[in-house]
């Protein structure tokens, strides 16, 4: 069967994308026209997996379900793992999906197309770092914010009800996700202590590890030291300057010595899928497909977007992976490609990566970041309570792109009702 446009991976950006163009096309139009294609059956927007990680969101609730979308948004949804492209014949292959119990879900299959877009997301970048695939744990996806959360609770059950010990992570990255796993897993500790009995207390050392000089070195200093200045008061020890040599269990050998680790995450760095080289398309350094300013890869009629993509950005540098690109490429290519379809004889102007600042949560009512813009000059410093707003502005802008503005209040009402109702940090 063949399929007009089809979009691989229903992330950040490739959700955004069929739910654009299906609601563009319309009821029958879309279903018929936009095949949305996923190896997950539910979605849950990424920038919230440290919190699942930490146990302050529960996965089950928040994902959402793939084939429930596709009805309201008007395209249609085929759960499968792309394993091969051919590019000239405009045919891929998705490989065979089995359950935990190793029994065959999902038998192979091949997909034709007329018009693909490739937005598969990225992973993390352990930079040959001996003993990280190990003894690390990655948040790349549900399964391994789960896994994490699992030892987690495991440990701290376990630290309880020992005699008076120190538990003891170390999160190598300081970037947003290191910067807001510590800030959570401090809450969530603060909070189950205070209903330990006396003998159950234990400490709970965070170590935020980085390479760089300072923490989030992608954002202006000025929030970088403010987001410093949060994260010592709240315990979380800082080591900067501090590169990462080895992962063994239980600690981290750094250019500044040992940190002792009864849990690890990695947080560090940006590397798309290796297999991505075997999709016959022009791949770069970082295994991302290498896009021009239309994102358009090497091949006739294939796109990339999101964090899979190269994309020329500002400055000669490539656009950021970052959920908000991720967001700005859906927009763009939804436009460009029903344009393609209504007015052949058109071609859409250039997409430019527009930066509209950066938000990190700090836990409670905190934040800090910057915006770009007309607010005060090109970069305009928030915090507190007003940024913390922000922050979670960017996550229901997301929810109301795919899920429209009435379903996505009562999704936020739920989502704070029930965390006022069962705490941050569920043990379960
Ligand atoms: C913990 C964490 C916190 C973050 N916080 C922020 C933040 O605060 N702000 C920000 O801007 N960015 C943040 N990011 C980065 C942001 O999440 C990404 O830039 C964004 O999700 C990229 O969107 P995407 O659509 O390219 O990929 P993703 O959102 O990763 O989606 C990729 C999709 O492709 C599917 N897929 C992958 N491989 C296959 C395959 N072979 N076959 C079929 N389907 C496949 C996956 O299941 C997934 O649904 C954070 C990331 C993490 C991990």
């Amino acid at each position: 069967m063949e399929h007009d446009i089809v979009i691989i991976g229903g992330g950040a950006g490739g959700l955004e994308l069929a739910a654009r163009l299906g609601r563009r096309f319309g009821p029958r139009e879309g279903r018929r026209r936009v095949l949305l294609i996923d190896h997950s059956i539910f979605h849950l927007w990424k920038p919230s997996l440290h919190e699942v990680a930490a146990g302050s969101l529960d996965s089950h609730q928040e994902g959402l379900s793939y084939p429930v979308l596709a009805r309201r948004n008007h395209f249609s949804f085929a759960f499968g793992d792309l394993t091969g492209l051919d590019p000239t014949n405009k045919t891929l292959t998705l490989g065979e999906i089995r359950d935990q119990d190793d029994a065959v879900l999902v038998r192979p299959r091949t997909v034709k197309f007329r018009t693909l877009v490739l937005a598969i997301g990225s992973g993390s970048n352990l930079f040959g770092t001996p003993g990280a695939a190990e003894h690390a744990h990655l948040l790349e996806d549900v399964a391994d914010a789960e896994a994490f959360n699992k030892r987690l609770t495991a440990a701290f059950l376990a630290t309880a009800y020992s005699d008076g010990q120190t538990m003891n992570i170390a999160i190598v990255g300081a970037g947003a996700t290191g910067v807001e796993l510590s800030t959570e897993l401090i809450e969530g500790h603060d909070e189950l202590s205070a209903g330990l009995t006396e003998g159950q207390k234990f400490d709970l050392a965070v170590t935020l590890v980085e390479a760089a000089p300072r923490i989030l070195g992608g954002l202006p200093e000025r929030v970088s030291a403010k987001a410093a200045h949060a994260l010592e008061e709240k315990g979380v020890r800082l080591l900067t300057d501090a590169k990462v040599k080895a992962v063994h269990a239980g600690r981290l050998d750094t250019s500044r010595g040992e940190v002792p680790a009864d849990l690890i995450v990695w947080a560090a760095g940006v590397k798309a899928a290796e297999t991505n080289r075997d999709l016959g398309l022009t791949t770069g350094r970082l295994n991302q497909f290498v896009v021009d300013d239309h994102l358009r890869t090497s091949a006739p009629d294939i796109y990339a977007m999101g964090d899979c993509a190269e994309a020329p950005g500002p400055e000669g540098r490539p656009v950021p992976a970052r959920a908000q690109a991720a967001a700005q490429q859906a927009a763009y290519l939804a436009k460009a490609l029903a344009m393609a379809r209504s007015d052949p004889s058109r071609e859409p102007g250039p997409y430019v990566y527009h930066d509209k600042g950066s938000l990190v949560s700090l836990g409670g009512d905190r934040g800090v970041g910057s915006l770009m813009g007309n607010l005060g000059g090109p970069n305009f410093l928030i915090e507190g309570l007003i940024a913390k707003w922000a922050y979670m502005a960017l996550h229901l802008d997301h929810h109301r792109a795919i899920l429209g503005v009435r379903r996505t209040a009562i999704l936020a009402l739920s989502r704070l009702l029930h965390r006022r109702v069962s705490g941050r940090l569920k043990l379960h």
